[in-house]
């Protein structure tokens, strides 16, 4: 099987255990949003190219997201598991994660403080 062809197997196979939602199942961003996030647009073209002398980069599909897990995960989600784990921080995410489930009061209450749109 060519490259071309397992990633397509590994992009249609992800979509069909996700119910065809082409989004990180962390994030929710879809790769457009990825894209952007990083400074490329749709097609993987940088948005300010010739402002950064980056005429030559372009953000393959496959850089983006990663199709190979149970659920599609985008390479924002894990830079910020990388970072979690360089800093020794996974029991904090824990903990915040069954704080989240199971006391979701605690972090939003019912009747917050003064509204921050001013
Ligand atoms: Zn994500």
């Amino acid at each position: 099987m060519s490259r071309i062809d397992e990633h397509f197997h590994l992009y249609f196979a992800a979509l069909d255990r996700a119910g065809q939602h082409d989004r990180c199942f962390l994030c929710r961003r879809t790769p457009a949003d990825v894209k952007h996030f990083f400074g490329f647009d749709e097609n993987g073209i940088a948005l300010d190219a010739a402002r950064y002398g980056l005429e030559d980069v372009v953000l393959m599909a496959t850089d983006i997201m990663s199709y190979r897990g149970e659920r599609p995960i985008c390479a924002v989600c894990q830079i910020n598991v990388d970072a979690i784990g360089i800093l020794d921080e996974e029991a904090i995410v824990r903990r915040i994660y069954e704080q989240m489930a199971t006391r979701r009061e605690e972090l939003w209450p019912e009747h917050p403080g003064p509204s921050i749109e001013g």
